[in-house]
């Protein structure tokens, strides 16, 4: 295993080894507790483990298998619709929490710019202070000014007497008398008056020189005659000397302090203080403000360092720099987890709150129903089995022969669920959603529904892939199997051979002496039906399936859309309670009242029992398939959950998508040596998907060769990603999700390979194989053509059509083809129809409208990409 020596692949945010977060942090709330954090764990599929064998292999030769093999999805898995449809919601998602980060990052600058406005001020606040000092000094001044006016007015007289001895007097000044000391003595009985030209410059250039030394050179000269020139010559000198000053030191001179007084920019003596006060608090540090409010910090699993900061109300630049000092180097847009949080929120004086589901979540009804209020209610089924085998065909058959039981010429509403009654009475309730990845997706987000699976096996193919696939998953949500071995009308059938291939797989059917119920049916004739329907009934009995009518309902949602007319509409499969209407609930991240319930026939009804799936209208947002819907008692309640799990989920992915820079993860990548390691960059449509991966790679490998996961991360393959991989010569993993444009031209430029996946088992069975060295027969796939859906429209009969116009290669109708929304697989399929005006073709060129519609699929939309794909075999040579 690939953790034994502690070295981990550079997964992001919170991947525990051993185990997968999920990244819908709600939903379960059966077993509610206060500060339990619950850990979601996802079973790695069948085959996900660690390779037996332990061949040798140099990190060269991996990467050349890697580049080697290219073994595409040999079929797409039809239950990988839910995630594609959720691709949608994360893409909304993430551009959420892009917006965020944005917000966050305008923060940072508007902060920044604060900082800078409050030095600014701080200037000012100086400047000011200054002036308050000279207003004080004023008066001082003026009193100067009038003895510098008496002082002049003696030195008049004194003038006579020198004129009268006029030599002497020159005799005086030039023994250095020295103007700047005149200059710094200004009170003192001038030196003898009557200069030169000369003097009075060297005077003037000795007093700057005093005055730029910080001396203030205050006061009149008295040595010169015609003072009112001097007072000009005196003025220009000292606003210059002043201005000077101001950028040096507090000291004034007597033009300063005029100036200052006839400025009139007056401040109250408070707001000076204010000003002071502030700055006094800046100098020592945001941190240890006085008389600052602590505050109650709401504190959820992992918080972006912003919102903290925000929480707090403290700047992101203080929190940044608090995290520094406890030797965390991160940026304001990053995650850090609740107890680095608890320590910053510590040491800027507040209280951190810890939150978790159960303390908002406590109000959800939890108690434990009395035994005697338990009713018996009707199994829930889900079909399952490989592609082909007939999962559809035996689900329409059962509802058909129901509907023409029921109700005669009735049309059967889609719901997502429909239930039956069987000749003997019981109500069986069908999951109308086959597939595993619907089964595991919605147990993964905590909704068990499932009571029974019904393993369709067609007697004509025995045991296949997904066969296996269905098992384990049925085993590992430890749901009781019934083996229904389809297609027995067929003359090839072999009923028989399933049984015993069944046996490899350790299902000992009722046949083979085992515990498994097996029935023979054939969906096409219905022969064995009744028997199947009374197989579950009998099933269901043995489980004593029991809940509780009377309390607050508690469901799953197994459909969730956004109707055009009728606004977010779920099928909830009621599990406990009953459901009215006018109910308040919260369902996932999603609240509201129940304004109208649709049952499986289309009817309106005002309440659904246990085991019952209604449409539920009166929501305020599409939940996704999977969450759990609670009936509150208020909506105030009901809101509040919804935010936080919203908030809490927001939380979660800002986590999970902090990134690393480059740099860090190019540093890591080196630091570890001496393992051969095939490393990988992982992009996903969903979180799940993303983790489920990483999950099942770190596993592949041994003590001389694993793989490592550089970087993963959720939606379109960016040209960051391709720089990553060249320098590690990886590549590319993309689990439905494309590169973008100028990912795919790097990508060509730099000779990284991007691989593109739909089914998590081929994703690892490949990088399997190229970590083991070991290759093996491949189905190649080419992408042949690209196109671009212009416009949509309804057409009766066919339903959605494309106008689209063929972007690259060409469009083929026998092609397989997927529905790209923001480079995001949402649908795979086929075509029903490829028109080039108004004639059916088999080809459609480059450059060339054309119209299209998808076999089964109609949610199409302006600006989606049809990318068209063939599958072949390929020889593998070595
Ligand atoms: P799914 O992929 O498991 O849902 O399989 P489908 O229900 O789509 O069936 C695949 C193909 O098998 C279809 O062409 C069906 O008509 C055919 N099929 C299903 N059940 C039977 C059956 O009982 N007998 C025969 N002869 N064909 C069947
Ligand atoms: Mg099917």
């Amino acid at each position: 295993m690939s953790d034994k020596d502690g070295k981990k692949p550079l997964g992001l945010g919170g991947g525990r080894p051993g185990q997968v977060k999920q990244s819908f942090s709600h939903g379960r709330t059966k077993s509610v507790v206060v500060e339990t954090k619950r850990k979601r764990v996802v079973v790695p599929k069948a085959g996900a483990g660690a390779t037996g064998d332990k061949p040798r292999v140099t990190p060269e030769s991996a990467a050349a298998a890697v580049a080697a093999s290219s073994r595409r999805p040999a079929g797409l898995s039809e239950a990988e619709m839910e995630r594609r449809l959720r691709a949608l919601a994360a893409a909304k998602a993430r551009e959420e929490e892009e917006t965020a980060q944005r917000a966050a990052e305008e923060k940072a600058r508007e902060e920044e710019r604060e900082r800078r406005r409050a030095e600014i001020e701080a200037k000012e606040r100086e400047d000011r202070e200054r002036e308050e000092a000279l207003r004080a000094k004023e008066e001082e001044d003026a009193r100067r000014t009038r003895e510098a006016a008496e002082a002049a007015e003696a030195e008049k007289a004194a003038r006579a007497a020198a004129r009268r001895d006029e030599t002497t007097a020159r005799a005086g000044a030039a023994a250095g008398a020295g103007a700047g000391a005149a200059a710094r003595t200004p009170r003192k009985p001038a030196s003898p008056a009557g200069q030169t030209p000369q003097d009075r410059a060297a005077a003037e250039a000795a007093a700057a020189r005093a005055e730029t030394k910080g001396v203030s050179a205050t006061g009149p000269r008295r040595s010169s005659p015609g003072s009112d020139r001097d007072r000009n010559d005196r003025d220009a000198r000292g606003k210059t000397a002043g201005r000077d000053e101001n950028r040096r030191a507090g000291k004034l001179s007597l033009n300063q302090a005029l100036e200052g007084g006839e400025g009139g920019r007056q401040r109250s003596l408070a707001a000076m203080k204010r000003k002071q006060e502030k700055a006094r608090q800046k100098a020592m540090g945001g941190a240890m403000r006085a008389e600052k409010q602590a505050r109650d910090v709401q504190l959820p699993e992992t918080i972006v360092v912003s919102e903290l900061a925000n929480r707090m109300a403290e700047r992101a630049a203080d929190v940044v720099k608090a995290l520094m000092k406890m030797g965390m180097m991160v940026t304001a847009n990053q995650t850090i987890d609740a107890d680095t949080a608890e320590l910053v929120i510590d040491e800027f004086g507040h209280n951190a709150v810890r939150v978790s589901d159960a303390d908002v979540e406590q109000v959800i009804d939890t108690v434990e129903d009395k035994t005697e209020d338990l009713q018996s209610r009707p199994p829930i089924i889900t079909i399952m089995g490989h592609v082909d085998h007939g999962k559809t065909s035996l689900l329409d058959a059962i509802r058909k022969a129901n509907v023409v039981s029921g109700e005669a010429g009735g049309i059967t509403q889609h719901i997502g669920a429909y239930q039956v009654t069987t000749e003997s009475g019981a109500v069986l309730t069908f999951l109308d959603t086959p597939g595993h990845a619907a089964f595991t997706s919605m147990r993964a987000r905590g909704a068990q529904v499932t009571d029974i699976v019904v393993l369709v096996v067609a007697a004509d193919d025995a045991v296949m892939p997904q066969t296996v696939e269905a098992i384990n998953h049925a085993k590992a949500a430890k749901v009781p199997m019934i083996v229904a071995i389809n297609k027995v009308d067929k003359p090839q059938a072999d009923p028989q051979k399933v049984r015993t291939d069944l046996l490899q797989h350790e299902v000992v059917v009722e046949a083979m002496s085992g515990e498994v119920q097996d029935v023979e049916v054939s969906a096409k004739t219905g022969l064995g039906l009744d028997n199947l329907l009374e197989a579950i009934a009998l099933q269901a009995e043995i489980l004593e399936l029991k809940a509780n009518p009377k309390r607050a309902a508690q469901g799953a949602v197994i459909e969730a859309q956004l109707d055009v007319g009728r606004g977010p509409v779920a099928t909830v499969l009621v599990q406990n309670g009953t459901l009215k209407r006018g109910d308040i609930f919260v369902v996932g991240e999603q609240w509201g009242k129940v304004r109208a319930l649709i049952n499986d026939k289309g009817e309106r009804v005002d309440e659904a029992a246990p085991s019952v799936p209604v449409e539920v209208l009166g929501l305020n947002g599409t939940p996704e398939a999977g969450d759990v819907l609670n009936v509150v008692d208020t909506e105030a309640h009901a809101r509040e959950i919804a935010d936080y799990r919203m908030q809490a989920a927001k939380d979660k992915r800002a986590a999970a998508g902090a990134a690393i820079t480059l740099d860090q993860m190019l540093a890591k990548a080196k630091a570890d040596e001496n393992v051969a390691e095939l490393p990988v960059v992982v992009k996903a449509d969903v979180q799940g998907s993303a983790e489920a991966i990483v999950q099942a790679l770190e596993k592949v490998g041994n003590d001389e060769v694993r793989v490592r996961v550089l970087h993963y991360g959720v939606g379109a393959i960016t040209e960051s990603d391709i720089g990553l991989a060249e320098a590690s010569r990886a590549p590319v993993i993309g689990f439905n999700v494309r590169a973008n444009a100028p990912a795919r031209n790097a990508a060509n430029q730099k000779g990284v390979e991007i691989r593109y996946y739909s089914i998590i088992y081929d994703l690892v069975d490949d990088i399997k194989a190229a970590a083991s060295g070991l290759l093996s027969a491949e189905v190649r796939e080419n992408f042949i053509g690209y196109a671009e859906i212009k416009e949509t429209f309804r057409v009766s009969g066919v339903g959605t059509v494309a106008g689209c116009l063929v972007t690259e290669g060409v469009a083929r109708r026998s092609a397989g083809v997927r529905l790209l929304r923001d480079n995001v697989v949402i649908h795979e399929g086929t075509l029903k129809t490829l028109k080039r005006f108004k004639d059916e073709v088999k080809e459609v060129q480059s450059g060339q409208e054309c119209g299209m519609a998808f076999e089964n699929y109609d949610d199409i939309r302006k600006g989606d990409v049809i990318e068209i794909f063939e599958r072949e075999e390929v020889e593998r040579k070595l």
